[in-house]
């Protein structure tokens, strides 16, 4: 039997763990704060002597891209299936994201390292005033970014200089990412762009397929399957762009399976997290057929609703984990055969929402109806087979 072991305890792990027991995978989670081992999707964690290097598994990837604690990675240096040392250093800091970005001749919004202020004046000199600022390393979910619009910026006292990067904020028409994944003879399968809205930096829903311009998909396969090359990287990796004036930027890139990911447990034949255990253990990779429009919705900071339960093509996956405020908790799946009936099921969840913002249920039905009359040939994004009935 093949061996995995993820490093992290969070719930991306606990998605794979139970993708890899559907191929007789045995997939186990290190916790790495409190070095434990969480076995399949078992919440109890084992204690685990201080020298242990998982030696038992064939190969080790990872949940996450940040671990404050460096030994964290280093204990798995010399680990034979630990192939991600050069792709973490390369994409875990920002600096180096962007320029291995700009080496690869792929566009990302304009950029530079921040050690002062005047480092702001002068990429507010090349775009206009409007900058983000985000830490080097170790935000996630908007966390650790800060926007500024002033004449005179300075940097903020939160901010470490020189472990900063400033970028231009870019209008986007609308944000989507791509996620692919790729084995180690170096074949790839990608899912179909889908479109996220986000709020405060955050998730907050992925409709999927997104509705897209002509070319589109191949262009941006394109540009990851570069990228996966580059790094030689094997498993699923995420791709989040932004779309600004039909011209699609890199945002970011996560070597992991990720959330806008999350849709392709209802709506595609292989979901992204047994591509990832397929790619890692050398089993088919098989192109993945979308089976469903589907629209995911982020659960956050909300606790439990059985009520979830009660409807109809709708389903929940809930991580179990404690209920706090800005916490992802869950996510719904919402899906149908058509993007029609897509939106009934979404207006049926509405009228039974109550512990979250119907803002973000809101925003999935506004991309549906654009997607609906965009196949109906009212706008620029044509793309009627969209409406065709899909298999359900
Ligand atoms: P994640 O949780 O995806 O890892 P993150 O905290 O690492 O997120 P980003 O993906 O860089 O951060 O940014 C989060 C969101 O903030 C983006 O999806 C986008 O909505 C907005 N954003 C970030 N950078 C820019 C930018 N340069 N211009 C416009 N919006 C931006
Ligand atoms: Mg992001």
């Amino acid at each position: 039997m093949t061996r995995v072991l993820v490093l992290g305890s969070g719930q991306l792990g606990l998605m794979m763990a139970a993708a890899a027991s559907r191929l007789g995978v045995q997939l186990d989670r290190l916790d790495p704060e409190n070095w434990t081992l969480l076995r399949g999707t078992s919440p109890t964690p084992e204690p685990l002597p201080s020298d242990w290097r998982g030696e038992a598994y064939d190969h080790v990837t990872v949940e996450r891209e940040h671990f404050p604690d460096r030994a964290v990675l280093q204990a798995f240096d010399s680990h034979p299936g630990f192939k991600l040392a050069n792709t973490l250093h390369c994409l875990a800091d920002r600096r180096r994201q962007k320029s291995f970005l700009d080496e690869l001749g792929i566009a990302t919004s304009e950029w530079l390292t921040v050690r002062d202020r005047a480092d702001l004046a002068e990429l507010q000199h090349r775009v206009g005033l409007g900058l983000v600022l985000k830490a080097a390393t170790g935000g996630y979910d908007g966390r650790g970014q800060w926007r500024i619009n002033d004449p005179q910026p300075e940097v903020p006292a939160e901010a470490v200089p020189g472990q900063l990067i400033a970028e231009r904020v870019v209008a986007f028409e609308r944000e989507v990412s791509l996620v692919g994944a790729r084995n180690r003879r170096g074949d790839c399968v990608f899912y179909p762009l889908v479109e996220n809205e986000h709020r405060h930096g955050m998730l907050v829903c992925t409709i999927a397929p997104g509705e897209l311009a002509p070319g589109q998909q191949a262009e941006a396969e394109d540009m990851l399957r570069r990228i996966m090359d580059a790094l030689d990287y094997v498993g699923v990796m995420a791709m989040e762009c932004f779309e600004e004036s039909g011209r699609l930027l890199v945002n970011e890139l996560a070597p992991r399976v990720h959330n806008s990911g999350h849709w392709t447990q209802e709506g595609a034949s292989i979901d992204q997290f047994e591509m990832h255990v397929r790619a890692l253990a050398n089993l088919p990779l098989t192109v993945p057929e979308t089976t469903r429009n589907t629209a995911m919705l982020n659960l956050v900071g909300t606790a439990f609703d059985p009520a979830w339960l009660d409807l109809g093509k709708t389903r929940l996956h809930w991580y179990g984990k404690e209920v706090r405020p800005g916490r992802k908790l869950g996510h719904l799946n919402v899906y149908g055969a058509t993007n029609h009936a897509l939106l009934d099921n979404l207006e049926a969840l509405m009228k039974r929402w109550d512990p979250m913002d119907p803002a973000d249920i809101q925003r999935a039905l506004d991309i549906l109806k654009r997607d609906i009359g965009d196949a109906r040939g009212e706008t620029q994004h044509t793309r009627p087979e969209r409406e065709q009935r899909i298999s359900n």
